[in-house]
């Protein structure tokens, strides 16, 4: 492709709306972009990739600040 047949699709392409981020996640910083699930835990927005990857462990120490306990 010409140089100038480049530049003329760009000019043809609708502009590309890139979706508004609401949030971004606490965990990763990834953008939570309106229609995007995520999860607000004690005040931490999580994206559902991040909650889809914790574990309970980690939900419950790293998240909600939780100790893990020593029984006896
Ligand atoms: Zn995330």
């Amino acid at each position: 492709m010409t140089h100038f047949a480049v530049i003329e699709n760009a000019w043809l392409e609708p502009p590309q709306q890139l979706p508004e981020a609401v949030y971004n996640c606490e965990l990763c910083a990834e953008a939570v972009c309106a229609g995007d699930p995520y999860i607000e835990l004690d005040g931490l927005i999580i994206c559902a990739d991040c909650l889809d990857g914790l574990t309970a462990r980690e939900l419950a120490v790293e998240v909600l600040n939780n100790k893990i306990i020593t029984a006896g």
